[in-house]
């Protein structure tokens, strides 16, 4: 039986609340490609080192979207989807002494190891032992999880649970900038204007980047223009080109865009082969990197110290628990971001 309550009374209350593990709680699943259905499922036990979160929302993105449409495999069904979540500490484990009950928290969805050569070089995002949340281990699209307190981020007070959903991508994007190495006065192509690629161009126009996009889906474009970025001109080349649609046109046209000494970053994740010309490589003098996810702590720490302000310019599609097989299937025609409210931040129960 789950207990509800309108307000928090006590720290030790709600300790007590949170406790009861024996309750269940509402997921949303994978039944089957395609279809998500709620399921109920026991409150997780939280360890020494974790906390337990109650979740108020989760984002819907691209890699959600290829498991729901069978793309990407996952290990069973029925699979709790999402990774993108933002929510409030219910409880704290026994060692847990830099998180409190209360306190708002964005998911950093990516728990490396820290002990494998990758993780020790700093680049987490080679661990070799990486969870990844919604795709190795059941997602967050629950009314609870149970999360490692390193990898909970106090979550910026200004922004809205919408706007929180958005940091996790951000991040993506906050980390493909610190590797490229753009700065200020340069200028930018982002390939593809999803929500990846819009939330690039925010992070470019606030960094006083020059920020050009291409994108054939006009929804998107039009968001794009909205946000204030440039569409790319024909003839126009660049010192940064960001791949972000994962297409094999866009991988292309990325290589071709960018100018002599120039640098593409992939993000995006294209699985057939692109034509690549070497002699354009070398004559050009073109940098290739591929850039996955984020590196802990240092990329989660620049986006929560300080969050791109213009976030909500770029939210969307807001879908109720009930509505998320809506949400699944809405969420590839939706320009900008959509996410699922899973409970308002004053109930704890
Ligand atoms: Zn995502
Ligand atoms: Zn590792």
């Amino acid at each position: 039986m789950a207990f509800r309550f309108g307000a928090i009374e006590s720290d030790e209350f709600e300790r007590q609340l949170s406790r009861n593990t024996g309750d269940f709680m509402r997921a949303v699943a994978l039944i089957e490609t395609g279809k998500v259905e709620i399921v109920d499922r026991p409150i997780p036990a939280i360890g020494a080192d974790e906390i337990l979160v109650k979740v108020t929302g989760v984002g819907i993105c691209g890699s959600d979207l290829a498991v729901f449409e069978g793309h990407r495999e996952v290990p069973e069904y029925p699979w709790i989807m999402g990774h993108e979540a933002v929510g409030v500490v219910a409880e704290i484990g026994g060692n847990v002494t830099t998180r409190k009950v209360g306190q708002k928290v964005v998911l950093e969805p990516n728990y490396c190891c820290m002990h494998c050569s990758s993780c020790l070089s700093g680049a987490t995002s080679g661990c070799e032992n990486r969870v990844i949340i919604g795709m190795t281990t059941p997602g967050y699209l629950a009314e609870y999880v149970a999360v490692p307190a390193d990898f909970a981020w106090p979550a910026p007070a200004e922004l809205s649970t919408s706007e929180l959903v958005c940091l996790e991508p951000s991040t993506v994007g906050e980390a493909a900038l610190r590797r490229s190495g753009a700065k200020k006065g340069e200028l930018a192509l982002v390939v593809g204007a999803g929500s990846t690629g819009l939330l690039l161009l925010i992070l470019l126009l606030e960094k006083g980047i020059g920020a050009y996009f291409s994108e054939p889906y006009k929804p998107r474009a039009d968001l794009a223009v909205e946000l204030g970025a440039k569409i790319h001109d024909e003839g126009r080349q660049y010192q940064y080109v960001f791949e972000t649609s994962g297409s094999v046109p866009g991988s292309e046209s990325a290589i071709h865009l960018a100018r002599p000494g120039g640098t593409i970053v992939l993000l995006g994740l294209a699985t057939e082969p692109v034509k690549i010309v070497p002699a354009e490589i070398v004559r050009g003098r073109l940098t290739i990197k591929g850039s996955m996810i984020y590196d802990h702590p240092q990329d989660f720490f620049a986006t929560t110290s300080n969050p791109p302000k213009t976030l909500s310019k770029i939210i969307r599609g807001e879908f109720a628990m009930e509505n998320a097989q809506r949400a699944f299937m809405a969420a590839r025609d939706v320009a900008g971001k959509s996410w699922i409210s899973v409970s308002s931040e004053g109930e704890l129960a």
